[in-house]
C-alpha cells in the first residue's frame, strides 16, 4: 500500500534528514586513512543521539538476514557495494567508502548515502565511478515531479548508469519510506519511461543507483548475510537521497548529505 504524506509530515520526514545529512557530512570529513568504520560508527552513534535521533538501521531484521544489524551505519569499503557492517580493520589512502543511514527522529525517517574516496591518492575509474553514481541519481531526481511516472525516475537512473559503461545493481533500487524505512513502492533503478505508477504530491521516496566499475552486474553475499560484494572483486559506488514529490515538484529532505568532490 503506498502512504501519500502530508505537508507537516513531509516536514517531519525533513527534519530527520538534516540530522542523516549533518551526520553524513561527520562521518566523511573523519574518514582518513588509520581511522576504521567502526569507530566512524560509534561517532555517528552519538551524533545521532544528540540530535534525538535513533539510528534506523541499528537492529533491523530483515526476513533475508541472519541476525540484526549490528550497525548504526553502512560503511562498505572497495568491493562492498552496500550493507557492509563497520569493519574493525582502519581504512587506507585511496580505499573507496560508502555511507549509508538512515535516522528516525519523532517517528519520522530519512535515509541517503554518499561514497568517497579515502585520504588522498584517488583512482581515476574510482572517481569516474562515483560521479556516475551522483549523476545516475541527479538523472533520477530530475526525472521525478507530480506529472511523472515511476518508470520516468527508473529510465532515468538506468540510462546515465548504463551510459557510463559501468555495471549496475539492475535487481536492487529505491523505496518508499516515512514512519518505517520500507514502504512501497519499489523504486528500481532501471525502467520505461511513460510507465508505471503516477507520481502524486505526498509521495516520499529513496533513490539509491549503485554501480560497479568491473562492468557487470554480478554480486555476491559475504557469509555475514549482510555484505553485498561485486563477484569479479572490483570497486562499486552508491548514491541515495529522499525526495518528496509536492504540486510544485521535488523536494530533496536530505539534501545536506554531501557530495563529494
Ligand atoms: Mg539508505
Amino acid at each position: 500500500m503506498i502512504e501519500l504524506k502530508t505537508p507537516g509530515e513531509i516536514d517531519a520526514i525533513e527534519a530527520a534528514g538534516k540530522v542523516v545529512g549533518a551526520v553524513l557530512t561527520a562521518v566523511g570529513e573523519h574518514a582518513v586513512p588509520g581511522t576504521s568504520p567502526e569507530e566512524l560508527d560509534a561517532m555517528a552513534a552519538d551524533l545521532i543521539s544528540a540530535a534525538g535521533g535513533e539510528p534506523t538501521f541499528l537492529d533491523y531484521h530483515p526476513a533475508f538476514a541472519p541476525c540484526p544489524y549490528p550497525g548504526v551505519i553502512c560503511a562498505s569499503v572497495n568491493d562492498a557495494v552496500v550493507h557492509a557492517i563497520p569493519a574493525a580493520e582502519p581504512l587506507r589512502d585511496g580505499d573507496l567508502l560508502s555511507v549509508d543511514l538512515a535516522v528516525h527522529i519523532d517517528g519520522w525517517c530519512a535515509d541517503a548515502a554518499f561514497s568517497m574516496v579515502v585520504g588522498e591518492t584517488a583512482d581515476k575509474i574510482d572517481v569516474a565511478l562515483i560521479a556516475a553514481t551522483e549523476a545516475a541519481l541527479a538523472a533520477g531526481i530530475a526525472a521525478a515531479g507530480p506529472r511523472a511516472r515511476l518508470g520516468d525516475i527508473a529510465g532515468a537512473i538506468g540510462a546515465v548508469g548504463r551510459a557510463s559503461g559501468f555495471g549496475m545493481l539492475a535487481d536492487h533500487g529505491g523505496h518508499g519510506l516515512g514512519r518505517t524505512m520500507h514502504e512501497d513502492p519499489h523504486v528500481p533503478n532501471e525502467g520505461r519511461p511513460g510507465r508505471g505508477l503516477k507520481l502524486r504530491p505526498g509521495l516520499v521516496l529513496a533513490l539509491e543507483p549503485m554501480l560497479i566499475a568491473g562492468g557487470t552486474d554480478d554480486y555476491r553475499h559475504d557469509p555475514d548475510g549482510w555484505t553485498l560484494r561485486t563477484a569479479d572483486g572490483s570497486r562499486a559506488a552508491h548514491a541515495e537521497h529522499t525526495i518528496a514529490i509536492t504540486a510544485d515538484g521535488v523536494r530533496v529532505l536530505t539534501a545536506g548529505r554531501p557530495g563529494w568532490r
